[in-house]
């Protein structure tokens, strides 16, 4: 079986995603998040198209948009997207779960499921198809396009019991398909606690990727991180309420100095209406969106000595090695 990374419309081979954004949003359909802020509903397919389209105009060619079921994710619109945009770039979707929070305690199917009955949930969205409802309940109807990463989520500066049964479920549908697994980590905390987490599990480093750990600027923690061999996926420039973009660029520099370019992603995460351009532009609003990350933060590296080769890696190499399934698995 040769190399595959796991699009909605089919498996590719990896060298043909191109540029690679590890971790966005294009449309999220309510749910929790929406309790947390309003600018999480994002239900605009045709503005969604455009943001899109701006990303390839930079350069980008492959997206992985990281709604898992329950919070955000919206099968019927994104695959509209896709097919929309078949030819000209890649959409990679994502099954498994979000920070604990977004889970009752006490009545959520991932609280009161086991987990040996979960895995094969998770196993069919990556195998068969997605369910279109999205695990939402109670019917399940499957699409035949499938997910091609798994989410987990954990806490700000906890890993909850609900979280550590959310990775363990992930951990065993990797054994099962060779998935590769992303986490959501809260303010860039509990990054090497849940890599270890994972790894004990046997997981194989090289299919972990850290998200949101730009918010943790700490260039130490992101060393002993990467010391495990995992991939950390930057996300967020664009960002000054967390950071000024010198801050994240100052630490990739830092990072690709002591030799981890290899291990490094980019990505935007414009999970919220007024982060994406064709959005805000719907309200007559002006902001940078997606495209970003090629049209000014990449140029930033640059600014900084980043080379080319490192720039490669971080938007073509690494991705392809960090979103391919794992055939020891198959
Ligand atoms: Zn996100």
């Amino acid at each position: 079986m040769k190399n595959f990374v796991r699009t909605v419309l089919g498996d590719i081979a990896p060298t043909e995603m191109g540029i690679t954004d590890c971790h966005d949003h294009l449309i999220k359909n309510g749910g929790p998040e929406m309790h947390e802020h309003i600018d999480f509903l994002m239900l605009d397919v045709a503005a969604a198209k455009q943001e899109l389209a701006n990303f390839v105009a930079a350069g980008g060619k492959t997206m992985v948009v990281m709604d898992p079921p329950n919070v955000g994710r919206d099968v019927t619109r994104m695959l509209e997207i896709a097919n929309a945009f078949k030819g000209k770039a890649h959409i990679i979707m994502s099954t498994g779960f979000h920070k604990a929070k977004f889970y009752d305690k006490y009545s959520s199917w991932l609280k009161t499921v086991a987990e040996e009955k979960i895995v094969p949930m998770m196993i069919a969205e990556i195998e068969e198809g997605m369910d279109q409802h999205s695990y939402n309940g109670p019917v399940v109807e499957r699409v035949s396009n499938k997910a091609g990463i798994i989410k987990c989520g954990t806490s700000y500066g906890v890993i909850d019991p609900l979280e550590q049964k959310a990775l363990r479920i992930a951990a065993e549908t990797y054994h099962q398909t060779g998935v590769p697994i992303l986490i959501h980590t809260q303010l860039g905390t509990m990054g090497w606690e849940v890599v270890n987490f994972l790894i004990e599990l046997d997981v194989a480093p090289q299919k972990i990727i850290l998200s949101h750990l730009n918010k943790n600027p700490d260039r130490y923690y992101y060393e002993k991180i990467l010391q495990l061999g995992v991939f950390i996926a930057f996300d967020g420039p664009d960002r000054v309420k967390y950071f000024p973009d010198s801050v994240l660029a100052e630490n990739i520099k830092w990072l690709c100095d002591q030799g981890y370019q290899k291990q490094l992603l980019l990505a935007m995460d414009a999970g919220r209406f007024y982060y994406q351009a064709a959005y805000s532009a719907t309200r007559g609003y002006f902001s940078y969106g997606i495209a970003y990350l090629l049209t000014h933060f990449v140029p930033l590296l640059k600014q900084l000595g980043v080379n080319q080769a490192a720039i490669d890696d971080m938007l073509i190499n690494n991705p392809q090695v960090a979103l391919a399934f794992d055939l020891t698995k198959r």
